[in-house]
């Protein structure tokens, strides 16, 4: 059925219409394992590689540097499978959520921030009463005896 002079697919014009781009068409897609939260990558993407990653389950980016497309894992078979994507408050980057096949990083380290390594920031004093355990700091509010226990 498809003809040349029809167009291809392109990205719902209503998500397209939410995306604020930087000066070369891209929005930065930051790449999380979904269930362990892990910040694996950063990537490009333009409204094509969103496109894709979308519709086929796999996770697209444009290269800046090879200035091409490409599909995470196509050749080193370290894949991204899609879980969920989301766009931030004023849409100019991409929260995607995926379960990673191997690493994520080209240099062989699950993440990227591992490869980077750490800057050595100043680590700031928390305020007395914050937790950094927030399923200890819920679990203060819960009755001792929970209600279902009385059935
Ligand atoms: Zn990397």
């Amino acid at each position: 059925m498809q003809t040349p002079t029809l167009p291809e697919a392109s990205l719902d014009p209503a998500i397209a219409g939410r995306l604020k781009r930087d000066e070369h068409g891209l929005v930065a897609a930051v790449v999380q394992q979904h269930d362990s939260g892990e910040v694996l990558m950063l990537g490009w993407m333009d409204d094509e590689a969103l496109r894709r990653t979308l519709t086929e389950g796999r996770v697209t980016f444009w290269s800046r540097s090879r200035r091409e497309y490409w599909r995470k894992g196509d050749t080193s078979g370290h894949v991204q499978l899609v879980r969920s994507v989301a766009l931030d408050c004023d849409g100019d980057a991409l929260l995607v959520r995926v379960h990673q096949v191997g690493a994520a990083c080209h240099t062989g380290t699950r993440t990227c921030f591992e490869a980077g390594g750490d800057l050595g920031a100043v680590v700031a004093a928390l305020p007395a009463d914050a937790s950094t355990d927030t399923s200890a700091d819920t679990s203060t509010d819960i009755p001792t005896q929970a209600p279902q226990e009385d059935r």
